[in-house]
């Protein structure tokens, strides 16, 4: 067997006539695409494929010859469409044979299961001979680790879960020790409110002067835009010190360094003071309150949260004067802030936040909506413009609620 490091070169295949048909959206490739990247594998291509043996077949020599790492998923089920084992078995002319570990644990499985132990199923215990097994706790189809002739093929089960529990544990620890590229580390700045064209104008000078052991990219999400450094471990020093100049030039714009989300951020900060918040939302319809228990621990800092949708529900529910909806509409700074303060006022929480707003166009008007935060009897409120469709304009408003409040937060709390 060849041991020597390899600088790898990968490529993803996917198959299943599922994928093809846009049935099941391919989660899989996406997810090793990730995995490998941090240990630096190139990801080459990603390419689907048909439940069809020349496919495979075809698929197999093409890896071979471009790439030198070629992961395959899917197609290892027990039924008669998955033909990936037999045919990977037949490109290198070998003997499927059985594997008594993994049929002991398919046995076993079906057992414990009370299902029958069915001739099918003993075919999951069948590997290429020529193959090192990927023993498969998460599931009954093995994985198959290939070498040869210096490259790299290795076949995973479909099921999303049992590709992951072997990727992890499986693949990666195997790939690292195997790959000459050192590993990449990776650094953030999550910003909010700068388009990325601006964004990236502003530190156009910083990026330039980027060495080429630095790689620099832009995620972009409705309001907010992640920057992501990523290097070597030696250069670390050199790229914090870039992402520090970074950050001076961005200023207010930065609201974290991580990979936790906007809501996260604020989560933490109210855990860390023991403040509770509460809710009054009118167009993001509970898309806060929602956002905010996806969270573990979230009972520690969410008192209570309204939906106040109609204009009676917001005078009724909450309070907000007549007076005030008839001077300047639902749609305002003005009922923004008395939502924001009302509900400051019944939750008896630190802060409140509110928002009102138009998510879609209409003939004579574009969206538009108010979001307002109360904090200890004060309040500030904004208006945010809009610019997609429904959900991602829903968005949009939560995410701007949040941002404008860690900003306060930093400046005064
Ligand atoms: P298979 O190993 O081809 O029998 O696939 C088993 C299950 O995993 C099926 O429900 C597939 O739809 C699903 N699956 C297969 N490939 C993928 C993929 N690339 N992404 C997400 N799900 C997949
Ligand atoms: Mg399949």
């Amino acid at each position: 067997m060849n041991i020597n490091k390899l600088e790898m070169n990968c490529i993803i295949y996917t198959i299943g006539d599922e994928l093809l048909m846009g049935q099941t959206i391919d989660t899989n490739s996406a997810f090793i695409a990730q995995k490998l990247n941090p240990i630096g594998i190139k990801i080459m291509e990603r390419r689907s494929i048909a439940d069809d043996r020349k496919a495979i077949l075809d698929a197999i020599a093409y890896g071979m010859q471009n790439h030198n790492v070629i992961i395959f998923t899917g197609g290892l089920g027990p039924t008669k469409d998955d033909i990936t084992k037999k045919t990977i078995a037949d490109f290198f002319n070998v003997p499927l044979i059985r594997h008594d570990k993994t049929f002991e644990h398919v046995k076993a499985f079906f057992e414990k299961r009370n299902r029958p132990f069915l001739d099918v199923n003993h075919y999951q215990a069948d590997v290429p001979s020529n193959c090192e097994v990927l023993f498969n706790k998460a599931g009954t189809a093995p994985g198959m680790w290939i070498e040869h002739q210096g490259a790299i093929l290795i076949s995973l089960p479909g099921v999303p879960f049992e590709m992951e529990y072997l990727m992890e544990y499986e693949v990666i620890p195997r790939l690292k020790k195997r790959s000459k590229t050192p590993a990449l580390i990776y650094s953030y700045i999550q910003t909010a409110g700068i388009g990325e064209s601006f964004l990236a104008k502003n530190i156009e000078f910083i990026e330039e002067a980027l060495p080429d052991y630095i790689k620099l990219s832009y995620l972009p999400n409705p309001y907010r835009v992640n920057l992501r450094l990523s290097t070597t471990q030696e250069y670390e020093n050199d790229m914090l010190s870039f992402k520090n100049q970074m950050i001076q030039e961005l200023g207010d714009a930065v609201y974290g360094e991580s990979t936790n989300t906007i809501f996260e951020h604020f989560f933490n900060f109210l855990d860390h003071r023991k403040w509770l918040v509460s809710f009054a939302e009118s167009c993001t319809g509970g898309f806060l309150v929602n956002e905010m228990t996806n969270i573990s621990g979230a009972s520690r800092i969410l008192s209570e949260s309204y939906v106040v949708y109609s204009e009676a529900s917001k005078m009724d529910k909450l309070g907000v004067a007549k007076e005030i909806i008839d001077a300047h509409t639902v749609y305002s700074a003005e009922c923004a802030e008395a939502m924001a303060i009302a509900c400051l006022e019944k939750s008896k929480s630190h802060i409140a936040i509110a928002s009102t707003g138009i998510l879609e166009a209409t003939k004579d008007q574009k969206p538009f909506a108010f979001i307002a935060i109360a904090i200890q009897g004060k309040v500030v409120s904004r208006k945010v413009d809009l610019f997609y469709g429904r959900n991602k304009n829903k968005e949009t408003v939560a995410v701007v609620a949040i941002f404008e409040a860690l900003k306060w937060f930093k400046k005064d709390f």
